[in-house]
């Protein structure tokens, strides 16, 4: 039937870009449709840590963290411009976990799988090592351990980009309304520019994260999901925060803080019931309440409300039958309805898993032909150890820009950051400035090249450039974009 995909996928976050870009590399023919711009869900909200996740080994799931760590190394090698390892300093004081625990977790977690170049765990003095300044003196005693850090929405964008570079259809701000099954495929009822439309299709990915269960009944697959919200905050950066810290609460749980954008810190996150749907979740004051509080029993200077710049939540979907289980259940299902064209679920996941769940989605649809884990992402064609040597070089090149500016452009589009700068000899040539480094040229690639629709695509997604404009700014930006016909 002319026009008919091999896969329509459902949902532009990390699973959904994923699976289009896999599957547009095997050679199939892909649509994704998402509802907003892309990663405007769970996929820029996350901690973004690419992580085995030190706490499922409390719950010995040691084949669900294997799988993470083996993943980190491979992830971090083929994004080394929005993805690098961080060394994580965990203290230590009587009344939390013992000691000896921590310990022998690390150890495990450094032997579950190769670390990849990435340094091994150690006990550390706090009283000597740079990174106890940050605390209250009481902190003595830590351990260091090595984990992986990624730009998820940057993620999401330069998935998506490769996937329509090898063919995909990427339709943002396109909602699907309903699906109907007919003998052999699907036409899929989509929405867009305030018009619907029927596409068809031989298969289906709901990839559509915590809204997968509202949209599955009009799939004709229902599934129940439960949704548990986590928030973070953002503050500007700590004094002497050069390293990730995790922290134990007296709640059992963990907070982790994250040098965050050059000049800020990350602190998250919370775990707590969703009432109301995805799209209303917002980090509630007492959450916020709840972060300060806990991080606030570390810090030697103490950190307020009125120090938080800004504040993001996102949303899990937990499979509700497993609700029980639901502090270790953080792998992901593949739910696969196969009585006539195929229609398959993506059930929860992790950032950290995002490429291998692709590919276990094509096996489960029977396609095989897995390439992406040799595949760097676009930028991501350099090693690891080159970044500073490319940021100098940058800078060289285009005095102008200056190490900073340099370093946030390699930052986030690493070998394709002279793309957007050209010949440029003078800021100028850039073209208008909108504040905070943007200029019209990146401005202009970002919506020719990522699919940036809108300020917020731009300043919250594509960047976070958002951190550091003013209202007046923003609004500008705004008007260029609605009367700039780009
Ligand atoms: C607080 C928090 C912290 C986390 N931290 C980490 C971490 O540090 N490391 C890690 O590995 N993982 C982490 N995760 C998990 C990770 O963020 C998620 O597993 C991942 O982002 C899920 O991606 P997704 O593509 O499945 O869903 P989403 O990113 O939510 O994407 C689903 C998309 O589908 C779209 N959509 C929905 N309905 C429709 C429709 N009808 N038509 C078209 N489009 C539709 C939505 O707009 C959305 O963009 C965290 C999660 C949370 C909540």
């Amino acid at each position: 039937m002319e026009g008919t995909v091999d896969i329509f996928v459902i949902g532009g976050g990390v699973n959904g870009t994923a699976v289009a870009r896999d599957a547009a590399g095997r050679g199939l023919r892909v649509t994704l449709a998402e509802m907003n711009d892309l990663a405007s869900g769970t996929s820029s909200a996350s901690s973004k840590l690419i992580h085995g996740g030190l706490r499922y080994l409390e719950h010995r799931e040691f084949a669900l963290v294997r799988k993470a760590l083996k993943e980190r190394s491979t992830l971090i090698g083929l994004m080394p411009h929005i993805a690098w390892p961080m060394h994580f300093v965990l203290p230590h004081h009587a009344g939390l976990r013992p000691r000896w625990m921590l310990r022998a977790g690390l150890l495990l977690y450094d032997n579950l799988a190769p670390l990849g170049g990435l340094a091994r765990s150690r006990a550390i003095d706090l009283g000597t090592h740079p990174a106890g300044r940050l605390l209250k003196p009481e902190f003595t005693a830590g351990f260091e351990y090595s984990d992986g850090w990624v730009d998820d929405a940057r993620l999401v964008a330069l998935n998506a980009r490769d996937a329509a570079a090898r063919g995909a259809e990427v339709l943002t701000r396109t909602r699907v309304l309903e699906a109907r099954r007919r003998s052999v495929h699907w036409e899929v009822d989509i929405e867009r520019e305030g018009r619907v439309e029927t596409r068809t299709a031989w298969r289906i990915v709901n990839a559509a994260g915590p809204w997968a269960g509202r949209l599955s009944p009009h799939l004709g697959k229902p599934y129940d999901l439960r949704l548990v919200r986590g928030s973070h905050i953002v503050v500007p950066r700590l004094d002497g925060h050069d390293q990730p810290y995790i922290l134990q609460g007296h709640d059992g749980r963990i907070a982790f803080v994250i040098p965050y954008e050059q000049d800020f810190t990350l602190i998250g996150t919370t775990d707590i019931e969703q009432h109301g749907g995805p799209e209303e979740a917002r980090c509630s004051p007492e959450e916020e309440a709840y972060l300060l509080d806990f991080v606030n029993e570390y810090l030697a200077h103490p950190i307020a409300a009125a120090d938080i710049v800004w504040r993001y939540a996102g949303v899990r979907p937990l499979l509700a039958s497993e609700a029980a289980a639901a502090a270790a259940s953080r792998d992901y299902e593949l739910a696969l309805d196969a009585g006539g064209a195929p229609l398959l679920t993506v059930l929860g996941g992790k950032i950290t898993t995002y490429r291998v769940l692709a590919e276990a989605v094509l096996a489960k649809l029977g396609i095989d032909g897995a390439w992406t884990a040799g595949v760097p992402l676009p930028g991501g064609d350099f090693d690891r150890g080159d970044k500073p040597g490319m940021v100098a070089r940058l800078a060289a090149d285009y005095r102008f820009l200056g190490p900073r500016w340099a370093e946030r452009l390699i930052t986030a589009y690493g070998t394709e950051a002279r793309a957007i700068l050209g010949r440029a000899k003078t800021a100028a040539d850039l073209g208008r400035d909108f504040g905070a480094t943007l200029t019209e040229a990146e401005v202009r690639f970002l919506v020719a090249h990522e699919f940036a629709r809108d300020a917020d695509d731009i300043l919250w997604r594509r960047s976070k450039l958002g951190l550091r404009m003013s209202a007046e700014e923003v609004a500008a930006l705004a008007d260029w974009l609605a009367g700039a016909g780009v």
